[in-house]
């Protein structure tokens, strides 16, 4: 099994997973589109499209904004990354390890949560209300990060 964070450093492949994931999502496998999953499958961090644009535009070919805007959508409308929606710009991720979220109300800054360490708490709203949130994406809590006097 291949993580998520382990080929952070290796950017300059583009890993395989990338196109099989498209694939499973019916989506065809563009350069940009896959240029684009590689970052975010790579990166462990939530990064707005800004971000993301200069994070392509360092490590490869240039790519315009607009296209990196219009492919994060079309990703996230199939699921194949979540848009984490704060104060400031919407913050993408690709959900490799499941994971739910935390976002400053004051610096807009986006934190994955792993399920793992939230089991309990899923457990829990799934006993008081009967709702069964999903593993991956489905908690988004709102509050201040350290940095922020949280
Ligand atoms: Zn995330
Ligand atoms: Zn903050």
């Amino acid at each position: 099994m291949s993580g998520v964070a382990q080929s952070a450093r290796d950017d300059t492949v583009v890993p395989t997973e990338p196109r099989a994931l498209l694939r499973r999502h019916g989506l065809r496998c563009t350069p940009g589109r896959l240029q684009i999953v590689a970052l975010f499958a790579a990166s462990a961090r939530h990064l707005s499209v800004a971000e993301a644009w200069e994070e392509l535009s360092r490590s490869g070919p240039p790519v315009h904004p607009t296209t990196v805007y219009r492919t994060l959508e079309t990703l996230t409308a199939v699921g194949l990354t979540y848009a984490v929606h704060g104060p400031g710009a919407t913050r993408y991720c690709v959900p490799g390890e499941p994971h739910h979220h935390f976002v400053c109300q004051d610096c807009g800054e986006v934190e994955g949560l792993a399920h793992e360490r939230l089991r309990e708490a899923v457990g829990r709203i799934e006993e008081l209300t009967g709702l069964r949130p999903d593993a991956s994406g489905s908690l988004l809590v709102y509050g201040r990060c350290p940095e922020c006097g949280g």
